[in-house]
């Protein structure tokens, strides 16, 4: 699978090779439906 955009609406992070997302913050913010003013995934380029 080519690197896709994670899934989560607010992060700009690239999702890993075995999963939608960049990362379990951002599969389980979707997961719970979680309202983010911005993405918390902690990736430095990511949240501003
Ligand atoms: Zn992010
Ligand atoms: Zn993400």
């Amino acid at each position: 699978m080519a690197n896709e955009k994670c899934k989560h609406e607010l992060c700009v992070c690239a999702a890993q090779a075995d999963s939608e997302y960049c990362s379990d913050h951002c599969k389980d913010a979707v997961d719970q439906d979680m309202t983010e003013i911005k993405c918390d995934c902690g990736h430095p380029h990511c949240g501003a």
